[in-house]
């Protein structure tokens, strides 16, 4: 059983599709879902979601499986290879274990559980670069009410809460001039937007708050004062109203130094998850709990200050825990995973499957 789910492991892996290209996995995975038994569709955004009936746990409340069906760059031309019992990409590309491995593992606990209630399994695209499937989602297809998201990494955790998520875009507009000519008569747009992220307060902020710039770009020449620079920052909080406190102080501070510098600051601030927690006495957080314990492994919920679909789910009402499929590295040229623990992920999906039906 196990090689047939690292077959289709690797047969998914060779499939591209990097966030906003998944057409050809979510094709593939109408073929896989009806190969499994189940019955499965593409809402209009492009996301699959499929229902398989019950065995044994006919008249139970449904569950939501999901998992998604994007990778990170560089994920085009992922050639997987086997060595001692671990499966890692060649060398130039990501794996694609996030989340691949989740999808592999559902499918074969699909195929193999003797019991399980009715069970919805939904795959979603752009993941990955800010959850957009995910929040395109056809809700009225999805009658399950409580679930699982297969996308933590270690088996060891269950995650049961992510952040309020603030994507910042900044664009800096100064003024061109020679640099060696005139530089009085221009406006250095790098510079202001230097001075800006010069007084952001970055790094972690308190336990559950961080912010960061991560991208920056501007200028032509060397020799040119440049008129023009942009850069994306973030902010996260697992207290909503702290991230939007910080948020609103890092657009203030960036516009008012961007203004002093004589310059002028387009900033566009958007709120693109809500920070959201489940209880550690919540339903699917017992039930990954048990499962867990019953392959050995004496799981901790932790929040983490990372966001996945599950922020989404809770936030619409459908109660989910994040669970391991066991991967390493991800969103790394050397991310890999072990057979062996593949092989745990389909136990433990098994079992709350089997957990599920009763
Ligand atoms: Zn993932």
């Amino acid at each position: 059983m196990s090689e047939r789910m690292v077959q289709q492991f690797m047969e998914m892996v060779r499939i591209d599709s990097e966030s906003g290209n998944e057409a050809a996995m979510m094709q593939y995975l109408l073929k896989a879902v009806a190969e499994a038994g189940g019955d499965a569709a593409l809402d209009g955004y492009g996301n699959c979601i499929a229902r398989f009936p019950a065995r044994g746990g006919e008249g139970q409340p449904p569950i939501l499986l999901s998992c998604h069906g994007d990778t990170v760059k560089p994920g085009v031309g992922i050639e997987p290879v086997i060595e001692n019992g671990v499966i890692r990409s060649r060398g130039e590309t990501i794996l694609g274990a996030d989340d691949k491995a989740g999808i592999a593992e559902a499918l074969e606990a699909l195929r193999i559980a003797e019991v399980r209630p009715p069970v919805e399994l939904a795959v979603s695209r752009q993941e990955e670069v800010g959850l957009h499937g995910v929040k395109n989602l056809d809700f009225g297809r999805i009658k399950a009410r409580r679930g699982f998201l297969l996308d933590n990494d270690s088996l060891e955790t269950i995650v049961i809460g992510g952040p309020s998520y603030f994507a910042i875009d900044v664009k800096v507009a100064g003024k061109a001039a020679h640099a060696g000519m005139e530089p009085e008569k221009g406006i250095n747009a790098i510079a202001a937007a230097a001075r800006a992220i010069a007084g952001l307060k970055l790094g972690r902020l308190d336990a559950g708050t961080t912010a960061n710039v991560g991208v920056i770009q501007g200028g032509l020449i060397r020799n040119g004062v440049p008129d023009s620079c942009t850069f994306l920052a973030e902010c996260r909080s697992a207290v909503h109203e702290k991230a939007v406190a910080l948020a609103d102080e890092m657009v203030r501070t960036i516009r008012s130094q961007v203004e002093a510098a004589g310059a002028r600051a387009e900033i566009t601030s958007n709120n693109l998850c809500r920070a959201v927690t489940i209880p550690e006495d919540a339903w699917s957080v017992k039930i990954a709990k048990q499962a867990l314990a019953k392959i050995g492994i004496d799981a901790r919920c932790i929040f983490i200050t990372g966001f996945t679909d599950a922020s989404i789910y809770n936030n619409r009402g459908i109660e989910m825990a994040v669970v391991g499929i066991g991967a390493r590295d991800e969103h790394t040229t050397s991310e890999s995973i072990a057979v062996a623990d593949m092989e745990k992920a389909l136990a433990m999906i098994v079992e709350i499957l089997r957990l599920s039906a009763r």
